[in-house]
């Protein structure tokens, strides 16, 4: 199939259809109308085969996800999505691949009225590149940097189930019950990106990172953005029922430290602003939950239930290990 007829395959599952498109896919570059008075957000992830995503997934989980991580970036910043490029490599025939895949992406892309604007296609291993851009009031993005001693340490949703629906797949954990191996695979496959939630903590949160690598390595990030520290309290991590189903507490919560893929949110709130922070999340129906506190002390540090540190096994993904 050549490369244009594969290009119109996508384009006729580009999302939603938006205004501030002034020119879409078919020319050499789209043209955007960002609103007066609001910043331009952009951020760009790739996809690797083998490498993000297990093979033998479905193609529809593959665009999905690879829109989904970032949205989570945009989320994180607080701001809101409105356009996407895809940059994809694709090996030999991969027509019906292309079809399966673009509706998922579609179908996310919807959700969040997402339109996609442009891309390029090219042979290779197959590899998916999208750039995510979205708005934000001037002034008013989530940054890392803004962390001080002392604020509340909360993050949206449950940890840990995606690295268990990956240790699933990948012959890991077996003999688990079929609805909670779906909801763990689900949560691997279909990430939420938490723009709801990015967009009720503007204006509260004192800093904001999306969960990719794990909650050590990336509320790392925020510490050192920010010259802090940070205690997680062990017992305060929130675990999905379906987490606890299928490992051990100890299992459950070093996935949920260090195992990564959650594309939660994790935010620092100074504690004046800490009920306005947690009505506004249930609000945005995605709950909050407190689970430690920022320090002066540099470094993230786990501590038990007794207020004891612990050391986890393992601080997070790393790539190139
Ligand atoms: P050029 O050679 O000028 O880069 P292309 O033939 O690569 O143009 O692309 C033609 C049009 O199709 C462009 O508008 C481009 O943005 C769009 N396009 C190409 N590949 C993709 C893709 N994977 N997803 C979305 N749009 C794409
Ligand atoms: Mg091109």
């Amino acid at each position: 199939m050549p490369e244009f007829d594969l290009i119109g395959t996508i384009r006729a599952r580009a999302g939603a259809q938006r205004p501030d498109v002034a020119l879409g896919i078919g020319d050499d570059a789209a043209l955007l109308e960002p609103a007066p008075g609001m910043q331009l957000v952009a951020c760009t992830d790739t996809l690797n085969a083998g490498v993000h995503f297990p093979r033998g997934t479905a193609p529809e989980a593959i665009g999905w996800k690879a829109l989904a991580v970032n949205l989570s970036d945009l989320a994180a910043m607080g701001a809101t999505p409105a356009w996407a490029l895809l940059a994809l490599s694709l090996p030999r025939d991969a027509a019906a691949f292309v079809a399966a895949m673009a509706e998922g992406f579609a179908r996310l892309a919807t959700q969040h009225g997402v339109t996609l604007v442009g891309g390029d296609t090219t042979r290779g291993p197959l590899a998916l590149t999208v750039t995510a851009l979205g708005q934000v009031p001037a002034g008013a993005a989530l940054l890392r940097g803004g962390a001080r001693a002392g604020d509340a340490v909360l993050v949206t949703g449950t940890l840990g189930d995606a690295a268990a629906g990956l240790a699933l797949v990948q012959g890991r954990l077996s003999a688990l019950a079929p609805a909670v191996a779906q909801v763990l695979r689900r949560r691997l496959d279909y990430p939420q990106p938490r723009v709801a939630a990015g967009l009720a903590l503007r204006g509260i949160a004192s800093a904001c990172i999306d969960l990719s690598d794990g909650l050590l390595a990336d509320l790392g990030h925020v510490c050192t953005r920010s010259g802090v520290g940070a205690e997680i309290d062990l017992e305060a991590l929130p675990l999905s029922a379906a987490l606890q189903a299928a490992l051990a507490p100890a299992d459950a919560r070093q996935l949920a430290l260090a195992g990564g893929d959650d594309y939660e949110l994790c935010c620092s709130v100074p504690p004046v602003r800490l009920d306005a922070a947690l009505a506004a999340l249930r609000a945005a129906g995605c709950a909050g939950h407190v689970i430690g506190r920022i320090t002066a002390d540099a470094g993230v540090r786990v501590l038990d239930a007794r207020g004891e540190p612990v050391t986890p096994a393992r601080r997070g993904y790393e790539h190139f290990a």
